[in-house]
């Protein structure tokens, strides 16, 4: 059997500061298959971007183990709400960011990075700054940047919350299509459940803080093609939106109750 890319073995995590501790995680385990898309949901606050902070290596489990596939030589990537680039550099440039730090600017790099850029529209852009590009625009440039240090798992957390509702339906089926296209790994942290749906071969589903698995929802769609857009009208995905849903709320409820 194949070895997933990644094992999430029992992590907990607790933050501590001077008001006492504020415990995130309780026994969070799970695997993610070479391959797979796994969308992460939960309400909000209850320790989505933790537990991505934790995979990334950014934030120590206090026990627990994170466990990243030798063979395949996983390369993390991740990708933030904010597209984080840097005003001051054009678009080629902060492309090219990632690779200058690591000193690991190559010719072929280059070549990867404009081949990426004239995939994604953004030729055209290279040496626009920043400011001069739209909010998907910018999304795609930050997803070009996480792209041209060839990750074999991406993290994505909640990557399209700052764009306006049409652009966002636009980019996440488009920056979905990409992710399919690569064949790379990705978790998605997102609060759209039909975003999730839309995107994911798999959704977990968090309880509220400490965050615990719920439940471990496959999505198995009847669609002509596996695309974002296809998946939305698709015969069941009214239930599973529903399914998701009153998950979720069940966890809103016990927060007020
Ligand atoms: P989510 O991404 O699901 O909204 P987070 O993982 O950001 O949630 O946070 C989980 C919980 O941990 C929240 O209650 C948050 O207030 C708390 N928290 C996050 N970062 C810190 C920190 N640096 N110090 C103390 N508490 C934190
Ligand atoms: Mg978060």
């Amino acid at each position: 059997m194949n070895q997933p890319v990644l094992e999430c073995k029992n992590i907990c995590f607790s933050y501590h500061n001077l008001n006492g501790e504020t415990r995130a995680l309780t026994d969070i385990s799970f695997c993610v298959n070479k391959g797979e898309f796994l969308a992460i949901v939960g309400p909000s606050g209850c320790g989505k971007s933790t537990l991505l902070s934790i995979i990334a290596g950014l934030l120590e489990p206090e026990s627990g183990e994170i466990i990243l596939n030798e063979k395949e030589k996983v390369r993390i990537g991740y990708m933030l709400q904010q597209d984080h680039l840097l005003e001051w550099r054009t678009i080629w440039k902060n492309i090219l960011l990632g690779p200058e730090i690591t000193h690991s600017l190559s010719e072929e790099k280059k070549e990867l990075a404009l081949k990426l850029l004239s995939d994604y529209g953004l030729l055209k852009f290279k040496d626009k700054k920043p400011a001069e590009l739209s909010g998907g625009m910018k999304q795609r440039a930050a997803l070009i940047r996480t792209m041209v240090m060839e990750p074999g798992l991406l993290l994505l957390d909640e990557p399209f919350s700052a764009l306006d509702y049409q652009t966002r339906l636009m980019v996440s089926a488009d920056i979905g299509n990409i992710i399919r296209a690569s064949g790379i790994s990705a978790i998605l942290i997102t609060h759209d459940l039909s975003e999730a749906l839309s995107l994911a071969d798999r959704i977990l589903v968090l309880s509220r803080r400490p965050a615990t698995i719920k439940n471990n929802i496959p999505v198995h769609l009847t669609i002509p093609e596996n695309t974002p857009l296809a998946a939305r009208s698709a015969p069941e995905f009214g239930d599973l939106f529903n399914l998701l849903w009153k998950e979720i709320s069940d966890e809103y409820a016990k927060e007020d109750g």
